[in-house]
């Protein structure tokens, strides 16, 4: 049983809609499993049934949309079914001494209201276990029994999903994406908001760190592995020339909030090309130089699109959770550092400064070039599959 959250606010057809791609990014996940399997959408739940629930479970609750997955037994709607596979549920984990409650719902189902359902449920419970006591307020075990007018359903367990919405009901966005913790983060949680993905690396070459490649690839894959079937695409741009211009100036201490801004602008390029909405980066309000309120104002208007930054307020720690949870956090990243950041960077760039030096370069023909340079990689399923 699938439960899913805030899709239940949506009128009618928008619910529909939502329910009908999620269900299909469920089927997805579980056919790349080799999981055979049957789905139904009564009223407010989806039903999985399958000869796997255990892997089933473990793989829907991956999936967007869904805030928790319970493998149930399946029984008549009325009070015996309901109590006798309650019974064999309780039997299985409540030992003489543990507490228990029952918490029954009903819905769409007559002759009992929950309570009398609840009562019942526990005192079959309590004839099969009699060393156990009721606690209605923190027991030791639950068990869940629902009459619905599609079924009876009992389970002891709820499995957390990611929540969100349906991978696919947003529009395309293209993120950003580096061999750092935060910008993986920024983009699983706007995949896990709806929106199809795209992601851009831009490759510093030479003034990059020699894993830096390597491991933006690997942040590429296991995000592609949130979104079993679908295929994730990395372009990666050539940075390399922009840097050797913006080393080349005197004053070293513009050179992040201009890198910001190029990335940004050849990612505006390559979002149009593609007809994706928005970028998302993994901006975090005063991590670096970069990222003070004063330089993201100038650094902002260099995108032709709308920015998403979805990290924008957590702290730092928070980030690194969400990082780990979601696999894409490595101890030990390599050798990822760059080379072109100042030792003291201005942490508020004088806008008009920044124009005369971008005119100078005349970054709009360099960043025209670097959108040319873009080589493909397509992951799926957590392996990048081709490049191209
Ligand atoms: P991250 O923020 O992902 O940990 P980082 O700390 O190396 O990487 P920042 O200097 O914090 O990068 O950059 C802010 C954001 O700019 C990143 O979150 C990411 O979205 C984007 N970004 C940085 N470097 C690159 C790159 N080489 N290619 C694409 N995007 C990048
Ligand atoms: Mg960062």
């Amino acid at each position: 049983m699938v439960r899913y959250g805030e899709i239940f606010l949506k009128s009618e057809p928008v619910k529909r809609r939502f329910i009908s791609i999620m269900t299909g990014n469920i089927s997805l996940a579980l056919e790349v499993e080799g999981l055979t399997h049957c789905i139904e959408t009564p009223r407010g739940r989806i039903l999985i049934f399958g000869d796997e629930p255990r892997r089933i479970a473990a793989l829907v609750a991956r999936t967007f949309g869904v805030v928790s997955v319970s493998v149930c037994t399946v029984t008549t709607a009325d009070i015996n079914g309901l109590a006798a596979a309650a019974v064999e549920h309780a039997e299985r984990h409540l030992r003489p001494g543990m507490s228990f409650a029952v918490r029954a719902r009903r819905s769409g189902v007559e002759g009992f209201n929950s309570q009398e359902l609840g009562a019942a449920v526990g005192s079959a419970v309590l004839d099969r276990v009699p060393e156990a006591t009721v606690d209605l307020t923190t027991p030791d075990y639950e068990v869940f029994v629902e009459a619905r007018e599609f079924g009876g359903f009992v389970y002891d367990e709820k499995i957390s999903g990611p929540g969100g919405l349906p991978y696919g009901t947003q529009e395309e966005v293209m993120a950003l994406l580096s061999a750092g913790i935060d910008s993986p983060v920024a983009s699983w949680l706007m995949m896990r908001r709806g929106c199809r993905m795209v992601h851009v690396h831009m490759h510093s070459g030479r003034f990059g760190g020699a894993d830096g490649e390597r491991n933006v690839l690997q942040n590429h894959a296991r995000l592609s592995a949130w979104v079993p079937g679908h295929p994730l695409d990395l372009l990666v741009a050539d940075m390399e020339p922009f840097f050797e211009v913006v080393t080349a100036l005197k004053e070293p201490r513009y050179r992040c909030i201009l890198c910001k801004r190029f990335m940004l602008r050849v990612a505006s390029i390559l979002a149009g090309e593609r007809g994706a909405y928005a970028l998302v980066n993994g901006d975090n309000l005063g991590q670096v130089a970069s990222q003070t309120l004063a330089n993201m104002t100038v650094i902002a208007p260099a995108a032709s699109v709308p920015v998403l930054r979805p990290l924008i307020g957590f702290d730092k720690e928070e980030i690194v959770d969400r990082a780990r949870a979601i696999g894409t956090f490595e101890a030990h990243p390599g050798n990822v550092g760059c080379t072109v950041a100042p030792r003291y960077p201005s942490t508020a760039a004088p806008a008009a400064t920044i124009a005369l030096i971008e005119e100078e370069l005349d970054v709009e023909s360099l960043a025209a070039r670097a959108a040319g340079t873009v080589r493909r990689y397509r992951a799926k399923n957590g392996e990048v599959e081709e490049a191209g």
